[in-house]
């Protein structure tokens, strides 16, 4: 065992603290990462705030991680000692479902082991990435290419993905109109993603305080949410609209936005259910849809597909006792785009 810092919740209330946490023996097909940046999800704050459901105290969230392998175990082949690596939400799954089978271990049917408060095959509770090392099964971790900085490559690993995900599956593309509600972590990484994609983009965020950033990450149009004249102006207007906002939304509005055959995908996850007016959804035959993040292979595919086009989340660095005053950032929107931990403050 590797006992290694780590900063964790240990309630749904209390600020994060700096403690300690064990990571397993290098199995044979496991890898040790020396973690040199962790981002911070909006998923992190829900699971440590217990919104989800109760949790197990105390708990390292961390779901964006990057670093270095420094130890590989006997039948490693994918990755190598010095490698630079990526994890995301699962570091496992059945490997035995049909979804596994599939190519879709994120929609394992026994239920993919998540990064942090999913129980490990050795019955511990997993610990995330805001900690100094982490031991991976080979499977589950992404090669990051050399042309993304490692904080930049981060939060590609989960907000990166989230996105890329329903954007590929419902074919954002040239000649398709896609909106993206809210431009937090996921929804700017959406913005860059969807129009390298060719699609012609419009942010839909609370005012219109991002606007010069919305344009500059490929919106061609931006619309405050605040301004009831926006739902009036925007009606039967987009094939695809991707949901990231972390509270309820009014479904009925946002849906009377989607032109014939048109598609809502909510990729946000507020605690609260999300009521669907079943005739809002009658006009244009629309549909209304849930995307959880993505695959192994469609996140190394993304990675590239970033690469390739030089796209790269907004960061800001943060030192690991930062992040308590970080998370009330994000819970007021005021997160540009996504606070990553440099993890080299924890060592
Ligand atoms: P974030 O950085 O906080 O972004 C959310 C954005 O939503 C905010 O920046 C804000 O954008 C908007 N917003 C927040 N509260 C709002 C409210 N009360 N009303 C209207 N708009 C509001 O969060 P994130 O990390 O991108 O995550 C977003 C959501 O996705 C979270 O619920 C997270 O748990 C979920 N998530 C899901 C998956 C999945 O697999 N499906 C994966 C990762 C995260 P504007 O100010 O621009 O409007
Ligand atoms: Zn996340
Ligand atoms: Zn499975």
């Amino acid at each position: 065992m590797l006992t290694v810092n780590a900063i964790a919740a240990t309630s749904p209330t209390d600020p994060l603290v700096r403690t300690t946490v064990e990571r397993r023996d290098l199995g044979p097909r496991d890898v040790l990462i020396e973690i040199r940046y962790a981002g911070i999800c909006h998923s992190d704050i829900h699971t440590v705030r217990g919104e989800w459901g109760e949790i197990t105290y105390p708990l390292v969230v961390g779901h964006e991680i990057v670093g270095r392998v420094t130890e590989a175990g006997t039948e490693v082949s994918r990755h190598a000692v010095g490698d630079r690596v990526g994890v995301g939400c699962m570091v496992n799954s059945c490997r035995e479902c049909e979804n596994c089978r599939a190519g879709q271990e994120q929609y394992c049917l026994n239920g993919n082991t998540g990064t942090y408060a999913s129980v490990d095959r050795d019955g511990t509770i997993t610990q995330g990435g805001y900690s100094t090392h982490v031991v991976v099964d080979q499977d589950f971790v992404l090669r990051v290419p050399e042309s993304i900085p490692y904080e930049k490559a981060a939060p590609l690993l989960c907000a990166g993905i989230t996105t890329y995900s329903p954007l590929a599956h419902w074919n954002a593309g040239p000649g398709r109109k896609v909106a993206v509600v809210g431009m937090g972590g996921l929804g700017h990484m959406a913005v860059k993603i969807a129009a390298a994609m060719g699609a012609e983009v419009t942010v839909l965020s609370q005012t219109l305080g991002k606007k010069d950033d919305g344009l500059a990450f490929g919106g061609g149009d931006y619309h405050a949410t605040s301004d009831p004249a926006t739902f009036e102006a925007l009606r039967n207007t987009f094939d695809l609209i991707i949901n990231t906002v972390s509270a309820p939304i009014d479904m009925a509005a946002y849906l009377g936005l989607l032109r014939l055959d048109g598609t809502l995908v909510s990729v946000g996850a507020p605690p609260e259910p999300l009521p669907v007016p079943v005739f809002a959804l009658f006009g244009n035959r629309r549909s209304f849809a849930g995307s959880g993040i993505g695959s192994i292979a469609e996140t190394q595919e993304m990675l590239d597909f970033c690469a390739e086009r030089g796209i790269a989340p907004e960061v800001e660095v943060i030192d690991a006792d930062a992040v308590n005053e970080a998370y009330e950032r994000v819970l007021r929107s005021d997160v540009r785009y996504r606070f990553v931990i440099d993890v080299d403050s924890l060592r």
